[in-house]
């Protein structure tokens, strides 16, 4: 599975303390899309599902995870890799939430989304609208993409963060602070 990062404790991408993973690899290209960088693969290594879930039981051993946010890149364009990694995760949380710029309609046509959909808790599906990014769009980046629960029980918790707007979180990763979160259009007010 093509993986830029993963970040240990989030609060910014979905309730609790968070484990976050980035994928690499969209071929989607929205334009204003916050992370470009993470478009192409080329270069990159790829680690089995396996590796993957070992780091997050190890982390979640030192120090529990509350959910586990999956963005990217689209981490639906590696579907048979989600799947074995989603698999292998579930015993650390079930608050699973994955990001991804396909919709739901177009997903219901990809090999492995409806075992996929068994294994998360709530799926932000569409692509990135740089004119509907608004800040009333709570942990979207544009008011188009949905928030789909597959888990209801777990829509009370996630409502309430809503509540609660967007936020943005600061994080050392080696000697890079990375600002980790929705953020505003440039030129929309904070
Ligand atoms: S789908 Fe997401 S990661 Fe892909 S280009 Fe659009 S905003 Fe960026």
């Amino acid at each position: 599975m093509y993986l830029d990062r993963i970040l240990f404790p989030v609060q910014t991408l979905g309730p609790g303390n968070r484990a976050v993973l980035w994928t690499a690899g969209c071929s989607k290209h929205c334009p204003g899309c916050a992370n470009p960088e993470l478009w192409h693969t080329d270069g990159r290594k790829s680690y089995a599902p396996e590796t993957i879930s070992r780091i997050l039981h190890q982390m979640h051993l030192d120090q529990k995870i509350d959910g586990i946010t999956i963005s990217g890149g689209d981490p639906l364009e590696q579907p048979e890799e989600l799947l074995a990694l989603l698999e292998q995760i579930q015993e650390i949380t079930q608050d699973i939430l994955v990001y991804t710029g396909y919709t739901l309609a177009e997903l219901e046509q990809l090999p492995h989304f409806s075992a996929i959909r068994q294994q998360i808790a709530v799926l932000i599906d569409g692509r990135y609208l740089e004119q509907q990014n608004q800040i009333s769009a709570v942990l979207r980046g544009s008011l188009n993409q949905k928030i789909h629960y597959f888990r209801p029980e777990y829509q009370p918790v996630y409502e309430a963060y809503l509540a609660e707007g967007r936020k943005i979180q600061n994080i050392w990763m080696g000697t890079q602070l990375i600002s980790v979160g929705i953020h505003n259009r440039k030129e929309s007010s904070a």
